[in-house]
């Protein structure tokens, strides 16, 4: 079944590209994929589903891929949508929801993305891709360029998560480490594109990355019977999946398969030690400037710079949102509240949101007995390295003093 794509379109200008060729960027900025949604509609409904592969190509009318049978895959997406009413209850939100991503293969939300980029590059013939990454987007490519037979080349500062360097290495990746940050990697790439004749996919650089995270808000539609929550609650970095929920959520809309036309209000939520979104939200501009001495805890918040910053904020604006930058001394606090009362794997990314829920509510932004849903977008054991806990040691059948251990 060939897909339903029309034509591209460029995100700064709104011109028309031609579909079925390779595309980076128009105009220095990113690029739309554009359907025939009134063709969706006649091909399939909310229906037509139910019993479908329970992944994210089970969206395949919204997808740009050409032929199911030829699909790369590491089984991503229908992550599960898990209700939080201790966490909700302490942060006087009751009725709040986590959409778990980190159960995602290479443990975040990264996968959906490069899974969508790597096989379009794939049909398209590509066989060498670059990346510039904070961390988890190298990981969720290096895997899905072990699966599609690509050489993957990652660029990642020196100091992001071993995890990550360690899982890019495993799945047969070319790892540069650069004394940067993200956006000294990004140079990089491009430097090394003339040479080494690779294929950029880089957040929002290749049109198909926005259309794997745009499953997320998909998923969470079906999830929820086709309402969709007042608020969504979503940590922000290169914004590729708020920008792409945000698409969905209007292509579902057009489709006529939502219950209702009430959209939720985007939250965009980044670490004070790295909120370039926040600060030209707040200031009332279209696209954010460079946010010096980026330094946060939560390596994939920490992006000073994003191509697509003019996308992420008209999402936060339309919506009727907001942007917020959450004390970053208070991450691992947060961290450890989101993991101690709800079992899911919450990463500091999730740890500014959980913040960012407190704050809202005690503001009054959020109100009473609205549907909340955050995003976990990354898996705790991820981040090694903020485990800082000296446990003793206990000999065997030494007795234990159990008071001293806060039981
Ligand atoms: C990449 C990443 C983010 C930021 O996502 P964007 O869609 O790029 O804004 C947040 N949390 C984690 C764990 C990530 O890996």
């Amino acid at each position: 079944m060939p897909s339903f794509v029309t034509h591209l379109e460029g995100a700064i200008d709104g011109a028309r590209l031609p579909a079925r060729v390779v595309h980076t960027l128009h105009e220095g900025r990113p690029i739309w994929v554009r359907y025939d949604l009134d063709a969706v509609r006649s091909a399939v409904s909310p229906a037509d589903l139910i019993g479908r592969r329970n992944d994210m190509w089970r969206y395949r009318e919204l997808l740009p891929v050409e032929h199911e049978s030829d699909i790369i895959s590491l089984g991503e997406g229908m992550t599960p949508l898990l209700k939080c009413s201790a966490l909700g209850a302490r942060l006087g939100v009751e009725d709040l929801w986590i959409k778990d991503e980190s159960q995602l293969p290479t443990g975040s939300f990264k996968a959906r993305g490069l899974a969508m980029a790597v096989n379009m590059a794939s049909a398209f013939g590509i066989k060498r891709v670059a990346i510039p990454t904070a961390g988890n987007a190298g990981g969720a490519l290096a895997a899905y360029a072990a699966r599609a037979g690509m050489d993957a080349y990652i660029f990642m500062p020196a100091d992001t998560p071993i995890v990550n360097q360690f899982e890019s290495i495993q799945f047969g990746a070319t790892v540069i480490r650069v004394n940067g940050l993200i956006t000294d990697c990004g140079a990089m790439v491009k430097a090394g594109q003339e040479e080494m004749q690779w294929f950029d996919v880089s957040t929002l650089k290749e049109p198909y990355r926005i259309e794997g995270k745009k499953t997320m808000g998909l998923e969470l539609a079906e999830q929820f019977d086709w309402n969709l929550p007042d608020v969504i609650v979503y940590p922000t970095g290169g914004g590729t999946g708020l920008i792409g929920m945000w698409k969905a959520f209007h292509e579902l809309k057009e489709l006529g398969w939502l219950k209702s036309d009430h959209m939720p209000r985007m939250v965009a939520v980044q670490s004070d030690g790295c909120c370039p979104v926040v600060r030209a939200f707040d200031a009332g501009d279209k696209f954010c400037t460079f946010f010096e001495n980026a330094s946060t805890i939560a390596k994939g918040l920490r992006v000073p710079a994003a191509v697509g910053d003019f996308m992420i904020l008209d999402a936060v604006r339309s919506s009727e949102g907001t942007a917020i930058a959450v004390d970053e001394t208070m991450l691992r606090a947060w961290m450890t509240l989101g993991a101690s009362t709800t079992g899911i794997s919450t990463g500091p990314e999730t740890a500014a949101c959980i913040g960012a829920v407190e704050i809202l509510r005690a503001k009054r932004w959020i109100n009473h007995g609205e549907r909340v849903l955050i995003f976990n977008c990354g898996a705790l054991q991820k981040n090694v390295e903020l485990f800082d806990s000296d446990l003793p040691v206990f000999e065997p059948g030494e007795p234990i003093d159990w008071k001293t251990l806060g039981a």
